[in-house]
């Protein structure tokens, strides 16, 4: 199928092609025929998948007969609104309404918190057909008698499980009190837990179901294996396969923030360009992460969960789990970011001892098992020492024996003395605590 199959607009078609798109998604090519016709739609499909297109496309150009280039704000009424999570993907978001409207006269913004609200409240009074919110944002702006929602044909709820996740369930709520009962209703989720089912109930009027790819799977262009290290050898582990593969691009995955700073700038001491991305960053300073890393000029960016989600990073070879995260659907998130429209990727996961029922957690919800690698040798081929007891009856790797480096190196305080002989007695005992509980972002 061609996208002039779809029966979209001529405008639109050229900002397809401009991208160089040539053939639509699947969902793609099942959302779009509805929503041009004004049903309602909940789509299960992750990011990567091409799902941004899929509803923005065919709104713009319900909005077409409403574009026009009056000055008057009166005639520039919101009339779609897209909610999504975090401020990073309503960003982008936004970016694709833009690329993809760049030849209609349709206006549009973006509003989030964290930055300064006074431009948004400018840029809301001068009127905007689409609009892209993060709740709580738009919630303050309704307050200051900045939004109006009143005139919306289109409701968009992006990402809806993890605005669920997150607690904006209150917010959603308030939010789709004050549009129109008369509208369209598109619901993207990556997952349907029974409170998006619910929701989804509340929300949508008989709904075209559209499921591109099943419950819970990953791109399957995704490569998936684990290395057992050492929780003291995951950056040296990390550092060498940067530098043994060649990785020009990689986004690592730490669980807290203090561990993302902490790693950020343990790699810049090695020699890495390397940024952090988390929530106690400023907005500017998020962004200007990204946009470094998009264009290369930051090799490694170190990110925790919440900040990197939705991130649309095109051809993202890598993804590392320096630390497992704490609830297995995000691992489906984490890799999410690779493997996207097409694009092969791989996922590497850094797993010590104290990280493997996380691993078995995620092998149970991918219903496969993740294969192990052996640890490079040029990095970690010491000659192996003596293994103790307590190592010999630690957990092993599930699909593969440890090789004689990943025998001294996984979990094995004596072989970590024998290594390392100046190592201080706390870390040695540090390989015996009970796990960290890791905190989310
Ligand atoms: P999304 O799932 O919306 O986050 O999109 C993932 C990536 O796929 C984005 O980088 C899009 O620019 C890209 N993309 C969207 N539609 C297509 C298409 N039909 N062909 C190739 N790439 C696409």
């Amino acid at each position: 199928m061609q996208f002039s199959d779809l029966g979209l607009a001529a405008e639109l078609l050229r900002a397809v092609e401009e991208q160089g798109y040539t053939q639509p998604t699947p969902i793609q090519e099942q959302a779009i025929p509805p929503i041009l016709l004004g049903q309602d739609v909940m789509a299960g499909a992750q990011t990567g998948t091409g799902k941004t297109a899929a509803f923005t496309l065919p709104l713009l150009q319900r909005l077409l007969p409403q574009a026009n280039n009056s000055v008057s704000p009166a005639r520039h009424p919101v009339r779609t609104l897209i909610l999504a999570p975090t401020r990073e993907l309503a960003a982008q978001v936004w970016d694709s309404v833009r690329t993809y409207g760049q030849h209609t006269m349709l206006r549009s913004a973006c509003v989030y918190g964290g930055v300064s609200i006074d431009p948004q409240m400018k840029e809301l009074r001068a009127g905007v057909e689409v609009l892209v919110a993060t709740p709580g944002r738009l919630l303050d702006l309704v307050q200051q008698r900045c939004a109006n929602l009143s005139q919306v044909q289109i409701l968009v709820l992006d990402e809806a499980d993890r605005m669920l996740d997150m607690g904006f369930l209150p917010d959603l709520r308030r939010i789709i009190a004050l549009l129109p009962a008369q509208r369209q209703n598109l619901m993207f989720s990556a997952t349907f837990p029974d409170d998006i089912r619910k929701f989804a109930d509340q929300v949508l009027r008989s709904p075209v179901r559209i499921q591109v790819a099943a419950r819970n799977t990953v791109a399957e262009l995704v490569t998936h294996s684990a290395f057992k290290v050492d929780p003291l050898r995951k950056r040296e582990l990390l550092a060498n396969l940067v530098r043994s593969r060649d990785m020009r691009q990689v986004l690592v995955f730490t669980s807290t923030k203090l561990s993302a700073n902490r790693l950020s700038r343990q790699l810049e001491r090695d020699g890495f360009n390397c940024s952090a991305l988390h929530s106690d960053k400023t907005q500017g300073e998020r962004m200007q992460a990204l946009a470094d890393f998009k264009d290369g000029k930051v090799q490694i960016l170190v990110a925790t969960d919440i900040a990197a989600r939705g991130l649309d990073i095109e051809q993202l070879p890598h993804v590392i789990n320096y630390e497992l995260p704490p609830n297995a659907e995000d691992y489906i998130h984490r890799i999410g970011r690779t493997g996207r429209a097409g694009m092969t990727g791989e996922a590497i996961s850094l797993v010590s001892p104290d990280e493997q029922d996380l691993l078995q957690s995620i092998e149970k919800l991918l219903k496969k098992r993740i294969p192990m690698q052996p640890l490079p040798v040029d990095a970690f081929g010491a000659p192996v020492r003596h293994v103790s007891q307590a190592a010999a009856s630690r957990p092993t790797a599930p699909t593969q024996a440890p090789t004689q480096p990943q025998a001294a190196l996984f979990g094995s305080a004596a072989a970590a003395t024998s290594q390392h002989g100046k190592r201080r007695p706390q870390q040695i005992a540090a390989l015996f605590l009970p796990p960290v509980v890791a905190k989310h972002d």
